[in-house]
């Protein structure tokens, strides 16, 4: 997702939140079919669910669905008739005959109250009632029943009983019955994805074909009035950013995408299918491409592949925080990304995460403290550096096989360098584990001097960080070498991960007047000193 506006609710919600259900032992849900009938007034909900898992048991076993705060009216395991069901306001426990060793099974359950959070409901920045879902990262069990994790992905579809003259738009495609109008998505998709918005739109369709190849359907759902600016501003080139991602990473994931104007609370959200977009930044006028990007590119990072677990969200937002550069390149030439990679590292050199790892298992259970400079700018890092290490080529050749292999399902970061490795025919854990698993990044210091007789720069670098942070190996670390006539010589050097102090030796025919530290600012670091010995 973008940025986050309001933390403190959200704080709240998840303290109210835990413990999940998710992961349960031999249970995986594979599909939730859902009837959600909103009132003309107010915010109470009422919600028809089937739910249907495979389960790997012969013994009796329980379902348990998050579920906060709602009334369960009834509970019904088809075709076994059982009606029985324990809840405590947080979770839906619902007991399982023994079955053969591996079976299907759907349950029904029906259910209403008034969303605490998760359904936001209620007047929109233009004073319209609307209605719009906003999940991440545990917040759909305050109005969906489902195992409310990211490792248990599943089809969605969706029947929204609305207010006369309102308009839906959920995930999937649109399923037009005779007697029903459901969105239907055919694709496992995140939880904290699955989302419906509700109320009085204006959607406008955006061309499908771009240098002659076909994307998807591109819809823009907007309040009326901010339906021009939309279509002129931040989605002007919606379909281009779909184009350049099918060009370089493999096709959409799935039927059609709407960029949806909605209450979330996020600057955007990455919703499968159905992005959802803060309504400010509309009224304000100054939503602008760069989130359009960043949410898009989720569409293949985080909706299609997702992060099995919290730890690994880099998975997700490091490469739509990468991919909103990339893009941008693609369109506007490389000094987008050179400029977006220096305002990330910025962003991380500043932030107060420094002295944790990337992948942090010690935020698991608080998912939105992930939200930081470690998973967005330096995760864009990782795979900036990783770019430079082992060429365009790999590099998204291996992206290309990420996606295709992982896709519709989930990954860890193991998995993801297992790929890359593959592709790029080299053992890069020292990289993965520096870059992914050390706090921090190298601050060198680096001394030089020139030796007239023997045409060698002595250099001597030292990695200056804090202790805990550890060393890191640099593989190529370019100087650029100034002469006193201006000509500029570049070098590269090894940096050691064995001690604090590498030295090297390198040619060149004429004394420097000025040495450059990675020029072309294509490493993750920070040069605090540079002297002449
Ligand atoms: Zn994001």
């Amino acid at each position: 997702m973008g940025c986050m506006r309001t933390v403190g609710s959200l704080l709240a919600a998840l303290l109210l939140s835990r413990p999940a259900a998710a992961q349960q032992g031999g249970i995986d849900v594979k599909g939730y079919m859902v009837r959600i009938t909103l009132s003309d007034s107010g915010h109470a909900i009422h919600g028809e669910e089937l739910v249907r898992f495979v389960r790997q048991a012969s013994v009796d076993s329980v379902l348990a669905l998050d579920l906060v705060g709602m009334t369960v009216d009834s509970v019904k395991v088809l075709y076994g008739m059982s009606r029985r069901f324990t809840y405590d306001g947080r979770l839906l426990r619902i007991p399982l005959p023994a079955g053969p060793g591996t079976d299907t099974v759907t349950v029904l359950v029906e259910y209403h109250g008034t969303p605490q959070d998760g359904l936001i409901i209620g007047p929109n920045a233009r004073g319209r009632r609307v209605a719009f879902a906003d999940n991440w990262p545990e917040r759909a069990r305050f109005w969906l029943p489902t195992v409310d994790h990211p490792s248990d992905k599943a089809m969605m579809r969706f029947s929204i009983v609305a207010p006369a003259g309102w308009r839906v738009v959920a995930n999937g495609r649109l399923h037009l019955g005779e007697h029903s109008r459901d969105w239907v998505e055919d694709h496992p998709i995140p939880v904290y994805t699955m989302v419906f918005g509700a109320g009085e739109f204006t959607v406008s369709k955006h061309r499908p074909v771009i240098n002659g190849r076909d994307t998807i359907p591109i819809e823009v759902w907007t309040d009326p009035e901010d339906s021009a600016f939309a279509d002129s501003v931040p989605f002007r080139r919606a379909t281009e950013i779909v184009e350049v991602m099918q060009r370089l990473i493999g096709p959409f994931p799935y039927e059609k995408l709407a960029h949806v104007q909605s209450s979330t609370r996020f600057g955007g959200m990455e919703n499968s299918s159905a992005i959802f977009y803060a309504e400010k930044p509309y009224v304000e006028r100054k939503m602008r491409e760069g989130v359009v990007r960043h949410e898009t590119s989720h569409q293949w990072f985080g909706d299609a592949v997702t992060e099995r677990d919290w730890p690994d969200i880099w998975l997700s937002e490091g490469f739509a925080t990468y991919f909103d550069g990339v893009i941008g390149a693609a369109l506007d030439g490389d000094s987008v990304l050179a400029n977006a990679m220096r305002a990330n590292a910025e962003d991380y050199f500043k932030s107060a995460v420094t002295d944790r790892p990337i992948v942090d298992s010690g935020y698991a259970a608080d998912p939105i403290k992930l939200l930081n400079a470690n998973s967005y700018p330096k995760g864009a890092w990782v795979l900036h550096m990783l770019r430079g290490a082992i060429g365009d080529s790999a590099f998204f050749r291996g992206l290309r096989t990420y996606y295709r292999t992982y896709r519709d399902s989930t990954a860890t970061s193991e998995d993801f360098q297992r790929v890359i490795e593959k592709e790029a025919r080299a053992d890069l854990g020292w990289f993965f584990h520096q870059w992914l698993h050390q706090p921090g990044y190298p601050q060198l210091d680096v001394s030089w001097q020139y030796d007239a007789g023997a045409r060698k720069v002595l250099l001597g670098i030292t990695q200056r960080q804090k202790p805990e942070w550890g060393l890191f190996r640099l593989p190529a670390l370019t100087l650029e070498f100034r002469g006193a006539n201006g000509a500029t010589v570049r070098r590269s050097v090894t940096v050691s991960a064995e001690s604090r102090e590498t030295s090297a030796r390198v040619d060149l025919p004429v004394a420097p007047a000025e040495v450059r530290v990675d020029p072309d600012a294509t490493l993750l670091l920070r040069v605090t000193a540079i002297s002449r010995r």
